[in-house]
Parts: structure tokens; sequence; C-alpha cells
């Protein structure tokens, strides 16, 4: 199919100036994600409360975001879903229960951003362990999370653990963690919730970058899931849909037949053969 009739896509995860490590505003996001041909976007903006060392810069209000989303939306053909993404900790569930009560999105992605209290982006998390154990210990905290809190649609970056670890190997194999795969997986069929593609996992970063592992889709897909989600979670206005294509051939591949985003917290799923 050329260019010109494949389907446009949504870019399920991103992030504005109400998230302190973006300086992207939402009318450059638009601007960026209708260049990039994309039909809609998601904005998930962070809100990790609670967070190690009493960091309270990773919170917004969800109307003032909002509202804004409604100001720029008048002035653009790409559609902006207005959305959130939860970090997830033993500590804050409640907080975040109480936080997010008096608000509506189109779109809830849970994510795993500290660790036993500590943030793996400052490559404390890693001392003392394997790579086997930093990512297995990651895992188990994930399914442990998204079980007591599932309030949400899409599970954010299952190798986000991968972006910063220090090791030689970089890439999560399903073959090294497949009974805690398993559950994750059987979760996320069982409670209609969708596994991400992140493709900010699989940029450089100093000088090596995790590989998304094939057969960790193919499990998915065997176990049933059928909703999957892909996202750029660009913070900066370059980024959006970024290699899209190519993920969604490698997911079609793994025998993965739709690609989805959430409106009003409703899954749309689309045929991923329409936009190859
Ligand atoms: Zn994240
Ligand atoms: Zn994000």
């Amino acid at each position: 199919m050329s260019n010109k009739t494949r389907a446009k896509l949504v870019d399920t995860h991103s992030h504005s100036s109400f998230s302190p490590d973006s300086n992207m505003s939402l009318e450059q996001a638009a601007v960026a994600a209708y260049t990039a041909g994309l039909e809609a976007f998601a904005v998930t903006d962070h809100l990790d409360l609670k967070a190690p060392g009493g960091d309270t810069r990773f919170a917004f209000d969800p109307a003032e975001q909002q509202q804004e989303i409604d100001i720029v939306q008048k002035g653009t053909q790409v559609k902006i879903l207005k959305g959130v993404e939860i970090g997830l900790q033993p500590e804050n569930l409640s907080d975040i229960r109480t936080f997010l009560k008096d608000h509506t999105f189109d779109t809830v992605i849970a994510s795993i951003h500290f660790v036993d209290g500590v943030d793996p982006y400052y490559g404390v998390y890693y001392e003392g362990k394997q790579e086997m154990q930093a990512y297995e210990r990651y895992l188990e905290v994930m399914l442990q999370m998204i079980e007591e809190y599932p309030d949400f649609d899409i599970l954010g970056h299952y190798d986000y653990i991968a972006r910063y670890a220090p090791y030689s190997k970089r890439t999560i194999l399903y073959k090294d963690h497949p009974d805690i795969f398993d559950s994750i997986f059987r979760f996320l069929e069982y409670n209609g919730k969708a596994l991400e593609i992140n493709t900010n996992t699989y940029r450089e970063r100093n000088g090596k970058s995790p590989v998304l592992d094939p057969d960790v889709l193919k499990r998915y897909a065997e176990l049933g899931g059928e909703l999957l989600t892909i996202g750029s979670d660009a913070h900066t206005p370059e980024r959006f849909g970024e290699n899209f294509h190519q993920y969604l051939a490698t997911a079609q591949k793994c025998g993965i037949k739709y690609i989805s985003f959430f409106e009003k917290r409703k899954a749309v799923p689309r045929k991923i053969e329409t936009f190859l």
C-alpha cells in the first residue's frame, strides 16, 4: 500500500509541559503530531505521587491540563486524547485513587517508575544485582502493583528497567522470565487491559539500545492478548509516532492482529494490516 492510502495511527503515550521533564506545550505537541501524520495522540502527563526523596514535581492538575487541551483542540485537526500516566508504588495507591476520583480521562497508563523505593534512572537500583535479577524484580513489582491497582487501560513500558541498565545485555527476554510474563499477560487479557510497545525504550542511551524481544509479543498473542497500544513516550516534538510502522510490522509477524487506542476508557482496536 502507498503512503497515501495508509490509515493514520494514534500515538497513545506522550508528555507535555504539564510533566516536569518536558518543555513541550500542548500546541507544539498538536502541530508535531499532525506533521507526523497521526490521527490522534494521547497526552499522558506524569502522576508519580510519593516519589522517592520527597520529589513532588511529578504531579499536575488534570482540570487545568484538560482545559488547555480543549482550547488547543479547537485549532487543530489532530485529535487530542486526555490521559495520565500513573506511577504505581505500594505506598501511593490510595493517594492516586483520591487524586483521580474527580477527573475523567480517555486513557490511563499504569507504569512502574520506582522499584523498592529507588529510581532506576540513577543507577543505584542495579548495584549488586545481575541483569536477570534486576529485570525479574521489576516485573514482579509490576505484577503486584497492577493486581492491587487495576483501574488503568494500558500497562506502560514493561521494559523501562532496561532503558538505563548498565549491563551489556540490555534486552529483557521472554525466555528469562516466562512465569512472570505469563502472569502479567494473563492478567491483562482477563481484565481487558492493553500491553504497550513504547518506542522510547529502544532509543540509544550510553551507546546501547535495548531491543524488543519478539518472543514477548508472540507469547502475549498466544495467551489470547488482543489489546496492544503503541506510544512514542514523546517528551519533545520530533518523537511523535517514532518507528511505529517498524514495530507494527514486528507485532503483526508475532501474531498480533490489532493495534488499539483508548477513548473514554474504552479500547478502540483497529486491524494492523490497514496501517502497513
Ligand atoms: Zn513512564
Ligand atoms: Zn511516559
